[in-house]
């Protein structure tokens, strides 16, 4: 049984994952226009029909972009949490096929086994994914201000690791953005700073735990590089240098990694 991750972006200007298997594929977040999802997909040999469902972290721009146009023109579902899906419908948003779901109920989706749990993030009501199938985990949260313990729970021990790695702290703190700005990126309900995210992994990773995908660095306020290093000094430090890491950029699609 294969399973596939690919990271076609991510960032504050768009995010998308693929998920595959061999009875589909599962698009999480379409945060980037129909457009450049579909240039992303072609880059790395992705054929859009594959894409049987579309899961939907929270409302926000970067993560809703191209649901509609995507949606309609594969005709698949998005499927997202009773909150999203009404602020979106009041916004008139919302893809035409839509499945809603409850944080912590369960539902089948492209071959995989998907159990969403609310985070804590400063929109109506967004959630991270569990997505398993023939007991392989892979485990997402891409945008919450904090690790709570539900989050913990639900990520913890997963094969595939998706983990937001925002914002280095000084650098934030030195940027000349807006104060309220800085705050809100700061708060619980914010977005999970660099250290904040290595602190994670004491708790997240485990023996079967493979790759980890780093995501939604922030383009002003922190370095890839400086990601990739200290992610890669924790990893070292834990005895866990056999993990892989990948640091996911804004810019352009990677590969995708099969299991
Ligand atoms: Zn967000
Ligand atoms: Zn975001």
């Amino acid at each position: 049984m294969k399973i596939g991750v690919t990271a076609l972006g991510s960032g504050s200007r768009g995010n998308s994952f693929v998920i595959h298997s061999t009875e589909g594929s599962l698009l999480v977040d379409a945060g980037f226009s129909r457009r450049e999802l579909l240039k992303r997909m072609s880059g790395v040999n992705i054929e859009p029909k594959e894409i049987k469902a579309l899961l939907i972290t929270h409302e926000h721009t970067d993560h809703v972009a191209g649901m509609r146009l995507f949606c309609r023109d594969y005709d698949i579902s998005a499927c997202m949490s009773g909150g999203t899906a009404d602020y979106l419908r009041r916004r008139k948003t919302l893809a035409e096929k839509v499945v809603e779901f409850v944080g912590g109920t369960s539902f089948d989706a492209a071959g995989f086994r998907v159990t969403p749990f609310q985070v804590q993030h400063d929109a109506v009501d967004p959630v991270g994914f569990v997505m398993t199938r023939g007991g392989f985990k892979i485990g997402l949260a891409t945008d919450l201000g904090t690790i709570d313990l539900l989050a913990q729970t639900r990520l913890a021990d997963s094969d595939v690791l998706i983990l937001e790695s925002n914002y280095d702290l000084d650098m934030l703190r030195n940027s000349d953005r807006m104060l309220h700005l800085k705050r809100r990126i700061l708060g619980r309900n914010g977005h999970l700073d660099n250290q904040a995210a290595l602190d994670a992994f004491d708790q997240l990773i485990s023996p079967r735990t493979k790759v980890i995908y780093l995501v939604h660095v922030s383009s002003e306020c922190n370095d890839y590089n400086l990601v990739r290093k200290n992610a890669a000094a924790k990893l070292c430090a834990m005895g866990r240098s056999d993990i892989s890491l990948e640091v996911i950029e804004q810019s352009e699609p990677q590969e995708t990694a099969w299991f």
